[in-house]
């Protein structure tokens, strides 16, 4: 089926049929980076999609970039390679100041620089953010940064991170939200003068890490925005990256369904195509509807993001369901391939495990529902 966006969707998958099936799946034995990958997508522009033309992007908004990383997963890679510029670009362009526009976007669009980390998350505080441990503290023209990170994504392969750090004690603001700033970290400079990266093997190949900061120096006028805001600042962002990882579990959903289509019409056992079996077929007809109701979600949450509108709900809803969709279409296509699924060369067992990712990060069910029910649903909140 095509739609309004399928420009778009032509000229990513001419990219991606660059990178076949076994790209990925060597990348993923070798616990590499799709270098060359990224690299092909830097090049062709699709990361600075949303970066505004007088920055030397293309403009578009969150429900075009969304469609590129719906595409990159649609075609077998894995947008979490990836993703963080289109949503960490977002905060600088929204939140700051016109000489750092000026100074990163372009650069950021021409390749030259990337943006691919935020750290949010900490060891101690988990999902309760607000209670994150990190300072900054204002020293002259600088501000010295203390404290720890866990699982910041890509920052091995990214030239600039933006982190969130309590900037006034907690005790000393009347909102827990508030006294958060964000900063632009210069990773090269910081790296070595104060901050270590050590990098945390996990299931899925994703280049993640734990941070430290120990009096890291960073120029004064990297803050983003209002010394204080930089939760709500970073709230907006969230909403971007929990849209984009809908539309990327779209991408996988569609996959699964039509790897799990092609093989129950070509695999034949008891003189027949196991796809004739009811048994088989409907569980892939049912992933099939989940997904695509996914997507209606996926596509309200990123239009009401690009019309400026309230989307928090909308965003949490479609990360939810789409997390949902594409896990389940993965158990279908798995069950689908019997052993063969479980065989790394049909690539079924990796997508598996790159989609599970999306049930816990970059938000986990549980505070899905909880926002749901207190923001939407007017219920006491629970913690
Ligand atoms: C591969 C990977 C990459 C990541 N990349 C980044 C990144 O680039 N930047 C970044 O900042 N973070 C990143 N994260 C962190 C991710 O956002 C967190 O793991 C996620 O938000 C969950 O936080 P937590 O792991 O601390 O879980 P916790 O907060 O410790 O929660 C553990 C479990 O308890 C549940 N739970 C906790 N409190 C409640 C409650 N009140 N009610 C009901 N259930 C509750 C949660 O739902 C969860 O299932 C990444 C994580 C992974 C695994």
């Amino acid at each position: 089926m095509s739609d309004e966006f399928q420009e778009i969707r032509n000229g990513v998958r001419a990219l991606c049929a660059d990178f076949p099936d076994e790209y990925f799946r060597t990348i993923d034995a070798q616990r590499g980076y799709p270098e060359r990958f990224v690299d092909a997508l830097i090049q062709a522009g699709w990361l600075s999609a949303m970066i505004p033309e007088e920055y030397g992007g293309s403009g578009l908004g969150l429900t075009a970039a969304s469609v590129i990383m719906e595409e990159i997963n649609r075609c077998g890679g894995n947008s979490g390679a990836v993703h963080g510029q289109m949503y960490n670009m977002g905060t600088v362009l929204r939140n700051g100041s016109r000489a750092q526009k000026e100074k990163y976007l372009p650069r950021i669009a021409a390749g030259e620089l990337r943006i691919q980390s935020m750290a949010v998350t900490e060891p101690t505080t988990g999902t309760d953010t607000t209670k994150l441990k990190t300072t900054a503290v204002r020293k002259d023209d600088r501000f010295v940064i203390n404290g720890q990170k866990v699982w910041i994504s890509r920052v091995q392969h990214s030239d600039l991170m933006i982190l969130l750090a309590r900037t006034t004690p907690l005790a000393e603001v009347s909102k827990k939200s508030e006294g958060l700033s964000i900063f632009i970290v210069d990773l090269k400079e910081a790296l070595g003068r104060g901050m270590t990266v050590r990098p945390i093997p996990n299931m899925v190949n994703h280049e993640t890490n734990e941070l430290f900061f120990d009096n890291v120096e960073i120029p004064a006028q990297n803050l983003i925005g209002e010394e204080g805001q930089g939760f709500r600042y970073i709230l907006d962002g969230l909403n971007a990256e929990r849209t984009l990882i809908a539309a990327e579990c779209i991408g996988d959903g569609y996959w699964f369904i039509e790897r799990a289509s092609r093989y129950a019409n070509e695999r034949v056992v008891f003189d027949r195509p196991i796809g004739r079996n009811q048994g088989v077929q409907f569980p892939i007809a049912a992933a099939y509807i989940e997904v695509e109701a996914a997507n209606l979600m996926r596509f309200k949450a990123a239009r009401r993001f690009d019309e400026q509108l309230p989307c928090g709900a909308e965003a949490n809803m479609a990360k939810y369901l789409a997390a949902k969709a594409s896990w389940e279409a993965a158990n279908v296509c798995l069950q689908t391939h019997g052993g063969f699924g479980f065989a790394c060369e049909y690539d079924i067992e990796r997508k598996f495990r790159e989609t599970r990712l999306y049930q816990v990060a970059p938000i986990s069910t549980n505070l899905i529902f909880s926002y749901v029910a207190e923001h939407v649903l007017g219920l006491p909140r629970s913690f």
